[in-house]
C-alpha cells in the first residue's frame, strides 16, 4: 500500500516508518520537524517537509501521491504545557486534524489510523482499562485527543471513511539497530529521564510521588515497546484494507511497574547506581494506569513481544548511550 506518515520524523512515527518499510509498504512522510528530525527519517521513505494545519500543504501532496492510507501521529504531546497553553494543543491536534480530514475528504483517501492516549481515559474506574471504560481526560492534551476520536467518528460516518484509533500508554524502548530512538526535547517520560543519569546529564532521578494507593507507594504504568507499537499500527490498516469497521484499541502490555521498579530495573541493565530523590506528587497523575489490550489481540491480531521491562530499557539504554544529545549528535 501507499501509505502517508503524518509525524513520521519523531519517535513513534519514525519507529513506524521503518517498520512499514520492511513490511514491503511504499511509505511517504510528512511533518513539519517541529519536534521530529530529519535523521529520524528512513532514507527509502520519500519526505515532504510541511505542516499539517496548511490545507495546500496536504492538497498538492494528495494531488502528487496515490495515498491508499494514513497513519497520523503529528501532535504536541507535553500534558504541562497542554495545561499552561490549551490553544497550542487544540490549535495544532485538534484544528490540524481537522484540515487533514478536509483534504482526505476533497481527496477520497478513507482509511486512517491515528495516535490516541490512555490520557483520554483520565483517572481510571478499573484496571485494566477497558476501551468501553468512562473517559474523562484530566487535562487539554487528552481532551484534545478524545475530541479528536470524536471528530473521526462523525466525519467517517458522513464520508465513508474508516479509521482506528489506537490509545497508546508508556511508549518507550528503541529500534533494535539501536540507529533511532526517543528524543524529545524538553524530555518529561520517566525512562529517557532516568537513563540520563548513567549518561551524566543529571544527577540523579526524581520519584514523583510516594504515597499513592500502590504497593510501594510510586505510580504504576504499563510500558509498551515502540516496535510493538508500530506493529500495531501496520495491523490496524491492514485490517481497514480488509473492511474492518472503524474502532477504538488499547495498546499496552497489560502488566504494570511502579516508578520505584522501573528504576531499580535500569540500575540492573545500565549498571550504574541512579540515586533517586523523593518529590512530591506531578499533578494530574493518576496511581495506575494498565492496559487491557485483548481487543486489539482479538481483533488485530496484535501481539507485542517485546513484553520484559529490562529488555524495554536495555535498548532504550543502547540507543541513549550511543547518542547522549539525540539527533544532535555527540
Ligand atoms: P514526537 O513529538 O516525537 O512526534 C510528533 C511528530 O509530529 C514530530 O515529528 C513533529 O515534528 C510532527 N508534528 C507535530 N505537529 C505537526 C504539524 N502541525 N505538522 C506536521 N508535523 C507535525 O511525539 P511521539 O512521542 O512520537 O508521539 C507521536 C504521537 O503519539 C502523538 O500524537 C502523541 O500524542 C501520541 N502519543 C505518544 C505517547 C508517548 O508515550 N510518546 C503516548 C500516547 C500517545
Ligand atoms: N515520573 C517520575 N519522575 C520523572 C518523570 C516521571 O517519577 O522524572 C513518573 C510520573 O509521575 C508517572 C510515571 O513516572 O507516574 C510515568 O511518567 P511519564 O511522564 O513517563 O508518562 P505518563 O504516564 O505521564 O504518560
Amino acid at each position: 500500500m501507499n501509505i502517508l506518515v503524518l509525524g513520521g520524523a519523531g519517535y513513534i512515527g519514525s519507529h513506524t516508518a521503518k517498520e512499514l518499510i520492511k513490511a514491503g509498504h511504499n511509505t511517504i512522510i510528512a511533518d513539519s520537524l517541529v519536534t521530529g528530525y530529519k535523521n529520524a527519517i528512513p532514507e527509502q521513505a520519500k519526505f515532504y517537509k510541511g505542516d499539517l494545519r496548511d490545507f495546500d500543504f496536504l492538497d498538492n501532496l494528495f494531488s502528487s501521491e496515490k495515498i491508499d492510507a494514513v497513519i497520523h501521529f503529528a501532535a504536541f504531546s507535553l500534558v504541562g504545557e497542554s495545561v499552561t497553553d490549551p490553544l497550542k494543543y487544540y490549535d495544532n491536534n485538534l484544528c490540524g486534524t481537522k484540515v487533514l480530514l478536509d483534504a482526505m475528504v476533497k481527496h477520497g483517501i478513507d482509511k486512517i489510523v491515528f495516535s490516541s492516549t490512555a490520557a483520554t481515559y483520565g483517572e481510571p474506574e478499573n484496571i485494566p482499562i477497558l476501551e468501553s471504560d468512562k473517559t474523562c481526560p484530566t487535562n487539554p492534551y487528552g481532551e484534545t485527543k478524545l475530541a479528536m476520536e470524536k471528530m473521526f467518528k462523525w466525519t467517517a460516518a458522513a464520508h465513508g471513511m474508516r479509521y482506528v484509533s489506537l490509545r497508546y500508554f508508556n511508549a518507550c524502548g528503541a529500534d533494535e539497530s539501536g540507529e533511532i530512538g526517543e528524543a524529545h526535547n524538553p524530555e518529561s517520560h520517566l525512562i529517557p529521564l532516568i537513563l540520563q543519569v548513567p549518561n551524566g546529564k543529571r544527577e540523579y532521578i526524581s520519584i514523583f510521588g510516594t504515597d499513592y494507593d500502590t504497593p510501594d507507594g510510586t505510580c504504576i504504568r504499563d510500558y509498551i515497546h515502540v516496535t510493538d507499537l508500530a506493529q500495531a499500527h501496520i495491523l490496524a490498516v491492514e485490517y481497514l484494507a480488509k473492511g474492518g469497521e472503524s474502532d477504538i484499541f488499547n495498546l499496552g502490555n497489560g502488566v504494570g511497574y511502579s516508578v520505584r521498579e522501573v528504576i531499580e530495573t535500569a540500575r540492573e541493565v545500565t549498571g550504574h547506581p541512579i540515586p533517586a530523590v523523593e518529590m512530591s506528587r506531578r499533578a494530574g497523575d493518576p496511581a495506575r494506569l494498565v492496559a487491557s489490550s485483548e481487543k486489539a489481540r482479538s481483533i488485530l491480531g496484535w501481539k507485542p513481544v517485546h513484553d520484559s521491562l529490562s529488555e524495554i530499557i536495555a535498548s532504550a539504554w543502547k540507543w541513549h548511550k550511543n547518542h547522549p544529545n539525540g539527533y544532535n549528535e555527540k
